[in-house]
């Protein structure tokens, strides 16, 4: 039988509910099979009818009794049906279920569940779900499953549907580990984790079938990423750069470093100075001061006689690094250049010849510095910011750019220290826990869009103080799919309106780089008062005089990208102010938009999102590439995830062939796609 079939095929479902399980993520037998329940309610007990228990739901075994009774009241359908066991009697019923009345006959025995209420001296059980007590139950008397659901889908029928896909299917599930590392770990074999996590036989069957189901996706997590990461690993020796004074540098800047960063940077510079290859991830709150970090090493490795590289996410971002470290090494004696996807073929050609012989010291760019063509003479520090944004791949392509180069990769994006090692590894980690003196918590209000016009007025009293705006909205133009504010439409709206006396400009992802930076210059340059942007100017773009953000259709963001988009301003000694304008109000926006107002601290507000998104979400397939942890989850199921760890450890320190292991090769395949591109499995 084929795991792949599509489940459209399959006994009991048909177009119309494929459709809907579609919605909820299910095409195959074998994503239906893997679509583990949410939660479980036990209805083993079994209570005899004179025992039941008012206002609680309950499970017992009774037989029907007598014949249905419709009655209509209003719009209303009632359907009433009397069953008995030995100790008593008890009515059932539904609410608009007529067609209920036909599925029962005299006599027949049920193991019934449901909520148990009096009323009018008579005991009722409202809304059961019921099965044939002489075969198999599967919705009463057991551990029930419960699953995430979507509209026109019921419990009963995806139970059902499942149910009989295992009948079916699951002797066609793999094995991906042997027999000893079964019993080495102490896993329950993976018939029996799949048949119990979805029916357990008992509580103690349920749990050991989920430490298994973790165990395996902890295991092939780990055991992708390690191979990524080796690929890139060798024994040999680092760089061992040679001590530099920094007084030049540090003599030219206008503030002095907080301890935060101070600590951060001899962290890097201990690394740079001893001979083992850097592998450091900087973390650092947004406005925390990374750059200037990034700076002071860059400037080591090139007074060293080594060329150094910055990537960005984003072509405005990479502008705005070389602006800053071009001020930066002024009179330094450095060649900085610039690398975009938007600069001419010609002074690209002139470019890459130079990066080739030499000439530049530092090239700061986007992804377009790691293509193929672009060699460099001799990079020995490769640096990424905002690394979240990239890949697992393409910091490691950066890396291969040089000879045992350093990497330091830095990220505004707080993740619990246990969650870094797991996505970054082998990563050593400095974190910038302090912003610059002087800084002022950023005001931040959430309110409803019926208060836009005063969250406007107050932007027009910041840009008269000499101050500068951004409005953000979360699409480029309007969508009649998507209800949301698009930038272009209140550019029109406020450039001809509340804002006509102030000079406001337009930036979005569908305009030309040209266009883009022209703009962001001007608004760098004071030129512009007000920018409305999407979200483009998410990552690092720096302007300080910058005092205002009002966020439209704020309960479209994730709470990350809020702080992110919040940190466009507070980077200056002015009092600033983040504006969240909800469209849509409902109690989860409430309760996320809430966090925003209360905390400027990212690392709480990553917190709050992943319990609110959950892992899944927030480390998902999106974001890194990574697999999908369906059952696992990083937080509570940690001691799990350093088993699995050590288990990849000591699996691969085997000498391990996969060919020997061709089940597990083809999950890690499977799981992983392209990104285990280029590493052998043999
Ligand atoms: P991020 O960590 O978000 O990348 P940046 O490096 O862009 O932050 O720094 C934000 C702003 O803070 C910049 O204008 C920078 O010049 C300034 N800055 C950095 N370090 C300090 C410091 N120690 N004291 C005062 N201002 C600082
Ligand atoms: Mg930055």
């Amino acid at each position: 039988m084929d795991l792949s079939k599509s489940i459209q095929y399959v006994k009991g479902v048909g177009p119309k509910r494929a459709l809907l399980l579609k919605k909820i993520g299910i095409e195959t037998v074998k994503d239906a099979l893997e679509y583990y329940p949410k939660e479980y309610e036990n209805r083993e007990k079994i209570i005899p009818i004179d025992m039941l228990k008012i206002g609680e739901k309950q499970t017992f075994k009774a037989y029907i009794a007598g014949k249905a009774r419709e009655y209509k009241v209003k719009r209303l359908t009632i359907t009433k049906i009397p069953v008995k066991d030995g100790s008593g009697a008890v009515e059932l019923v539904w609410y608009n279920q007529p067609y209920i009345k036909g599925n029962f006959k005299l006599g027949e025995e049920y193991i019934i569940n449901g909520k148990v209420f009096y009323k009018y001296g008579q005991i009722y059980v409202e809304n059961p779900v019921m099965d044939r007590s002489d075969s198999l139950n599967i919705n009463a008397g057991r551990i029930v499953p419960i699953y995430k659901l979507t509209e026109g889908l019921s419990q009963k029928v995806i139970r059902s549907i499942i149910f009989n896909l295992l009948k079916e299917y699951l002797n066609d599930i793999e094995e991906i580990f042997d027999e000893n590392f079964l019993k080495e770990y102490n896993l329950l074999d993976i018939k029996s984790a799949i048949k119990n996590i979805h029916f357990p036989e008992s509580s103690k069957m349920l749990e050991r079938s989920k430490y298994r189901l973790v165990f395996q996706e902890f295991f092939i997590l780990q055991l992708g990423l390690t191979l990524i990461k080796n690929r890139y690993n060798t024994d040999k020796a680092g760089i061992k750069f040679r001590r530099v004074d920094l007084k030049d540098f540090f003599s030219k800047l206008k503030f002095h470093l907080t301890q935060a960063q101070e600590r951060a940077l001899n962290e890097i510079l201990d690394d740079m100075y001893s001979g083992k290859v850097m592998n450091r991830l900087l973390q650092g709150d947004v406005g925390s001061g990374k750059t200037v970090i990034a700076a002071a090493a860059m400037y080591v490795a090139v007074k060293n006689g080594y060329q150094a590289s910055i990537m960005a996410p984003t072509e405005i971002l990479a502008k705005q690094h070389y602006f800053t470290l071009k001020e930066l090494y002024d009179e330094l004696d450095i060649k900085i250049e610039l690398l975009t996807g938007s600069i001419g073929t010609k002074k690209k050609n002139i470019i890459i010849e130079e990066i080739k012989n030499g000439e530049i010291d530092i090239l700061v760019g986007t992804h377009s510095l790691i293509e193929e063509n672009v060699q460099f003479k001799n990079l020995g520090l490769a640096i990424t910011d905002e690394q979240h944004r990239f890949g697992v791949r393409q910091r490691a392509v950066f890396k291969e750019k040089g000879e045992q180069t350093d990497v330091l990769v830095m990220t505004a994006t707080p993740i619990p220290r246990t969650l870094a090692l797991m996505l970054y590894g082998d990563l050593d980690i400095s974190v910038i826990d302090e912003l610059p003196p002087g800084r002022k918590k950023i005001e931040t209000y959430a309110i409803s869009a019926t208060l836009r016009d005063r969250a406007y007025k107050f932007v027009i009293n910041e840009v008269k103080k000499g101050r500068q705006a951004y409005i953000v909205c979360p699409l480029i133009e309007d969508s009649n799919l998507i209800n949301a504010k698009s930038a272009e439409v209140v550019y029109e709206e406020i450039y001809k309106g509340v804002f006509k006396e102030f000079r406001v400009g337009l930036v979005h992802g569908g305009m030309s780089s040209n266009d883009k930076n022209k703009v962001m210059n001007e608004f760098v340059n004071g030129k512009i008062d007000i920018l409305v942007s999407t979200t483009v100017i998410e990552v690092g773009v720096n302007v300080p005089n910058a005092s205002v953000i009002v966020i439209e259709n704020a309960e479209r963001f994730g709470l990350a990208q809020l702080h992110q988009l919040r940190g466009r301003v507070g980077r200056s000694s002015n009092q600033s102010y983040c504006i969240l304008i909800a469209y849509s109000y409902s109690d989860v926006v409430k309760k996320r938009l809430k966090v925003m107002t209360e905390t400027n601290d990212g690392f709480k507000i990553a917190e709050k999102d992943l319990e609110i998104r959950g892992p899944g979400e927030f480390f998902g397939v999106k974001q890194h590439g990574l697999p999908e942890l369906k059952l696992a989850n990083i937080f509570e199921d940690i001691e799990i995830l350093k088993l699995a760890q050590k288990a990849v450890e000591k699996f691969l320190n085997n000498d391990i062939t996969f060919k020997r292991h061709d089940k597990m090769k083809a999950e890690l395949v499977e799981r992983f796609k392209d990104k285990l591109e280029g590493i052998v499995l043999n």
